[in-house]
C-alpha cells in the first residue's frame, strides 16, 4: 500500500489514490469525473482575510438604509432586516425566519465558524469545538442564499422602476460587497484540506484496493472528511461522523420529500404570491400571473427569469430527482455520465428558485401601508418556499452512489483502471 491519500468518490463510490497536486490543480474521479480535491494556494490566510472582510461587510449591511422608495411625494426607506421583519408583521413567521436565516444569520454563523477554524489552524492552537464546527461547516453551504437574494433585489427594482423612484442606501453597497466576499470564502473552504490540517490523514484499512468500489470491498468513504473507513465501523476514524454504505432505503426518504414538495407546488401556483392594493382596489397575482404582467409591461428578461426560476426549475427538479430515485431502485437504463450531469444540475440550480420569494419580501417591505399603493404577501409565497426547501433536502438525501451499483461491467472497470493509471487522475483546474 502506498502512502498516498485514498478516496472513495462521494458520487460513484470508486476508490482511487490521490496524486500529489500542485497549487491550482484538481484530482478527479477517474470513473465519473467528479472533482475529488482541489489544491488552493495558502488557503488559511486567504480564507481568514475573505471571511473577516465579509463579516465586517455583513455588520455594515445592517444599520444603514438598504433601499428607498419614493412615490407621489411619499418616501419610504428600509433596512436589510426589514425584508424578514415585514413577513413577521404580516403573520408569516416561517417566511420571516427563512429569510433571516438564509441572508443574515446562517452566513454570519458560517463566517464566524470559518474564522474560528482557520484561525485555529493558522495559530497552530486547537481552539475548543474545532472538530464539531468542521463537521457541520459544509452542511451550511447550500443554505447561504445571499447571491439569490441579490438577484431578487434586482428583479424587484426592475418591477418597480416605472412606478416610483428607487434609491440605493449605503447598506445596499455593503451588501453587494458582502455577497462577493462570502461567495469567495465559500468557494475556497475545502473539507479535504481542512481535515488534513486539523487531524492529518490516518492510513486506510490495509485490505483497501484501488479500481473498484468501496462497497464491493467492505469499505465506506466518509461523506464529511473523505477518509476511507472499514464498513464495520459506525463512525469515521478521523472526523467521527456516522458513516453508512449506500442504502436503497434512503430512496424512500427522497420520495417522501419529493411527494410533499409536489403537493405544496399546487397551492404555490393556485394562490396569490402577493396582493397589490391601490386606490382603485386590490389585485392578486400568482406566479404565472406575475410573469404575464411582466410580459405585458415589456420586461421580457424579468418574465423569463421568474418563469424559469419559479415555474420550470421546481417542477423539473422534482421530476429529475423522482426519475433518478426510480433508476436507483431499478436496473439502470441510461448512460451513467448523463445521470450524473442531471444530478449535479439539480444540486446547483435548485436554490435559485427562492428568487420569487425574496422578490415578494423586498416589494412588501418597500411598499407597505402607503396611501397610493401597498403590497402584501400571499399564501403562495410560504407554500413556494416550502417547495424549494423540501426539494433542496430531497437532493441532499439522494445518494448518487446508488446509480452506479447496477452499472459495473467489465469494460467500464478496465477503462477506468487504464484512465487512472495513465493520467494519475490528474488534470489542471
Ligand atoms: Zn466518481
Ligand atoms: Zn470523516
Amino acid at each position: 500500500m502506498s502512502s498516498r491519500r485514498w478516496r472513495a468518490c462521494p458520487e460513484c463510490d470508486w476508490v482511487s489514490a490521490l496524486p500529489v497536486l500542485k497549487v491550482g490543480e484538481s484530482a478527479f474521479c477517474p470513473r465519473c469525473q467528479h472533482e475529488l480535491v482541489h489544491r488552493h494556494d495558502a488557503p488559511a490566510q486567504r480564507i481568514l482575510s475573505y471571511a473577516t472582510a465579509a463579516l465586517v461587510m455583513l455588520l455594515l449591511t445592517l444599520p444603514f438604509s438598504f433601499l428607498s422608495f419614493e412615490m407621489g411625494g411619499i418616501r419610504h426607506e428600509i433596512v436589510l432586516s426589514d425584508a424578514a421583519f415585514v413577513m413577521f408583521d404580516n403573520n408569516w413567521p416561517i417566511l420571516a425566519l427563512l429569510i433571516a436565516l438564509s441572508i443574515i444569520v446562517l452566513p454570519g454563523i458560517f463566517l464566524l465558524m470559518v474564522t474560528w477554524l482557520y484561525g485555529s489552524i493558522a495559530m497552530r492552537v486547537k481552539l475548543p469545538g474545532t472538530l464539531f464546527i468542521a463537521r457541520i461547516l459544509s452542511g451550511l453551504k447550500p443554505w447561504l442564499m445571499t447571491d439569490v437574494f441579490l438577484v431578487g433585489v434586482l428583479v424587484s427594482l426592475a418591477k418597480l422602476a416605472n412606478m416610483a423612484d428607487i434609491g440605493f442606501g449605503w447598506s445596499f453597497f455593503a451588501f453587494f460587497i458582502y455577497v462577493i466576499l462570502l461567495a469567495r470564502t465559500v468557494s475556497i473552504v475545502d473539507a479535504d484540506w481542512l481535515w488534513f490540517a486539523l487531524e492529518q490523514e490516518p492510513q486506510p484499512p490495509s485490505f483497501a484496493k484501488r479500481g473498484m468500489t468501496a462497497h464491493e470491498q467492505g469499505l465506506v468513504g466518509c461523506k464529511c472528511c473523505g477518509m476511507l473507513n472499514s464498513a464495520t465501523e459506525r463512525q469515521c476514524q478521523r472526523c467521527h461522523t456516522s458513516i453508512a454504505p449506500p442504502s436503497p432505503l434512503r430512496i424512500q426518504a427522497t420520495w417522501a420529500l419529493l411527494i410533499s414538495a409536489l403537493v405544496l407546488y399546487i397551492p404555490a401556483n393556485i394562490y396569490p404570491m402577493m396582493y397589490t392594493q391601490t386606490l382603485g382596489g386590490q389585485r392578486e397575482s400568482t406566479i404565472l400571473g406575475g410573469v404575464l404582467q411582466m410580459v405585458d409591461m415589456g420586461s421580457y428578461l424579468i418574465a423569463l427569469v421568474i418563469f424559469v426560476a419559479s415555474f420550470i426549475v421546481p417542477i423539473a427538479k422534482i421530476a429529475v430527482l423522482g426519475y433518478l430515485s426510480y433508476l436507483a431502485s431499478k436496473p439502470a437504463k441510461l448512460a451513467t455520465p448523463k445521470k450524473m450531469q442531471l444530478y449535479r444540475l439539480t444540486e446547483v440550480v435548485g436554490r435559485w428558485s427562492m428568487i420569487d420569494v425574496f422578490v415578494v419580501a423586498i416589494m412588501v417591505a418597500l411598499i407597505q401601508g402607503g396611501v397610493l399603493l401597498s403590497i402584501l404577501p400571499g399564501a403562495a409565497a410560504v407554500a413556494f418556499a416550502g417547495v424549494v426547501v423540501l426539494t433542496m433536502i430531497a437532493a441532499n438525501t439522494f445518494d448518487p452512489r446508488l446509480l452506479w451499483q447496477a452499472e459495473l461491467n467489465a469494460d467500464e472497470m478496465n477503462d477506468a483502471v487504464n484512465n487512472m493509471e495513465q493520467a494519475g487522475a490528474k488534470r489542471n483546474a
